[in-house]
């Protein structure tokens, strides 16, 4: 079958949740991916900022192949041996105690929240009325407990009733906040960097003031590094940049590389507040999502991710501010590492189908801006061969 018989195939079949672009894609070598008519296309999606490491990488697809011959699930009722090593890599990479491996970042979302009025509840001797402070233009996922904290009334509105005492305040705003917060506040939730809702990282200024109002009234501070997380700003976390520390942290995305994992991790204050019956998973780490995992963080260290996600994401950086410079319908670049938005005066809809049409995969965030969340492996190269392509595409559309 070609695209078009295989995406007409697909959509008799599939609930159209989805506006995908038409495109099959087939399979993938280091940073591009080909379709099954044979087009290239360079990837500076990466599946939504989660394959770091491109396709088709031996070391990673080795260990997963092992990892298959021996058993892919036994379910939580044993131990094993890759989910034991999984937990140890990721409390040492993000400085929290203890682990709940999931299979999403929402599912992640829904334990952080669980996690955080469980502790309240045992705090307050069953008090069942603790409010959680989210934000405007976040995005935390699509099942009912993370939507409930995405704001994004949009997402929200033919699915209600939500969870209830929920609150938004405005990102980058403390007063906002503070101005939210009561005696039944129990957590505050946001992203460190917010992806979705158009690429904003927070000002230090905002989540210092955060973290300080949370250690003077026993809030606990979430935040979600889904899809910021696991070295795409250039620090392992991108909290690291801001010199403080979640209570709980949720991650996902990247952790696999593209087996679905995600999970919350607890810090030293919360750690104990869940108990056995408490929360649970059948699928939740099971040995071939957590063989990835480890893989995932051996390979950040023998090949130095960061170090690459610093160099390429700074030239990215310079790169879309010249195209700021250039063109009059862009207004601003924003972003670390390598997770950038470059935000138009004009819908990008039509300049990502053009781009996408020409071999080359971006994204959009929001409907003005552009995202760039590339493979964590990406070459100068990579980036300038990006550059002339999309370059060319927005002196057409100019
Ligand atoms: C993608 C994302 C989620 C949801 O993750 P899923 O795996 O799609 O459920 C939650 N939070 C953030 C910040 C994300 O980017």
């Amino acid at each position: 079958m070609n695209n078009k018989e295989i995406m007409d195939y697909a959509e008799e079949a599939i609930i159209h949740t989805y506006n995908r672009f038409p495109v099959v894609l087939d399979h993938g070598d280091g940073v591009y991916l080909y379709d099954v008519e044979g087009k290239k296309y360079l990837d500076f999606a990466a599946g939504i900022a989660v394959c770091a490491f491109g396709y088709n990488v031996k070391e990673y697809n080795d260990a997963l192949k092992a990892q298959i011959d021996k058993m892919i699930h036994v379910s939580n009722l044993y131990y094993t041996q890759p989910m034991a090593e999984a937990a140890h890599k990721l409390v040492n990479a993000c400085g929290l105690k203890k682990v709940f491996f999931t299979n999403s970042g929402t599912e992640a979302i829904e334990g952080a929240i669980k996690l955080a009025r469980k502790y309240a509840w045992t705090r307050d001797n069953g008090s069942t009325d603790h409010e959680i402070i989210a934000m405007n233009h976040s995005f935390h996922g699509r099942s009912i407990g993370a939507l409930s904290v995405t704001g994004n009334p949009h997402y929200q509105e033919a699915f209600k009733p939500l969870i209830d005492k929920i609150v938004f305040a405005e990102y980058n705003n403390l007063e906002d906040v503070a101005s939210k917060i009561t005696d039944k506040t129990c957590a505050i939730i946001m992203e460190t960097v917010q992806g979705e809702g158009g690429i904003y990282p927070a000002t230090r200024e905002f989540i210092q003031g955060v973290r300080k109002l949370c250690d003077e009234k026993d809030i606990l501070l979430i935040l979600d590094e889904i899809q910021c997380g696991m070295g795409r700003t250039g620090k392992m976390f991108a909290y690291d940049y801001y010199d403080v520390k979640p209570d709980i942290l949720t991650v996902a995305k990247a952790l696999g590389c593209g087996v679905p994992i995600g999970a919350f991790v607890a810090g030293e204050k919360v750690e104990k507040a869940l108990v056995a019956g408490d929360h649970g998973s059948t699928y939740g780490g099971n040995p071939l999502a957590t063989a990835a995992a480890n893989v995932v963080f051996d390979m950040f260290e023998s090949r130095h991710i960061l170090d690459n996600v610093n160099e390429v994401g700074a030239y990215l950086g310079e790169k879309l501010a010249s195209l700021v410079e250039r063109y009059d319908f862009i207004k601003e670049t924003r972003g670390l590492g390598l997770m950038r938005g470059l935000e138009f005066t004009i819908p990008v809809g039509n300049i990502v189908a053009k781009s996408i049409a020409n071999g080359l995969l971006i994204i959009s965030a929001g409907t003005n801006i552009i995202r760039f969340v590339p493979p964590l492996v990406i070459t100068k190269e990579n980036v300038d061969e990006m550059y002339e392509k999309l370059d060319k595409i927005l002196s057409e559309v100019q």
